[in-house]
């Protein structure tokens, strides 16, 4: 088994998919491969982190579609700063929306 065999197999695994009738046994590969070992705690941890997550409560989503349609009859300027207050900065643009930096040109 290799190391590519090992991590697809493992990884469906993990994902709850039932394994394949020919699927050779995973357990030894992880024993006598180390890095396998450290992909296998990673993905685990990984797992545990996803599963964990809390996703935005439905009465958050409705206060803010509630803001977005209430500032978007206002005007344009109120629906900026409420999407802005309520998804954080990293949901504003930068600049004035005018010009597009491109990278590598
Ligand atoms: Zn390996």
């Amino acid at each position: 088994m290799t190391c590519a065999d090992y991590r697809l197999a493992t990884s469906a695994r993990l994902d709850g998919e039932p394994a394949a009738p020919d699927a050779p046994p995973c357990a030894a590969h992880a024993q006598a491969c180390a890095d396998c070992a450290q992909w296998l705690a990673g993905a685990r941890r990984l797992r545990e982190l996803t599963r964990a997550a809390a996703g935005p409560s439905a009465q958050r989503s409705q206060r803010l579609i509630a803001a977005v349609l209430d500032a978007a009859v206002r005007d344009a300027a109120a629906l900026d700063e409420v999407v802005f207050d309520e998804v954080g900065a990293g949901g504003r643009a930068e600049g004035d929306g005018t010009s597009v930096a491109h990278e590598g040109s």
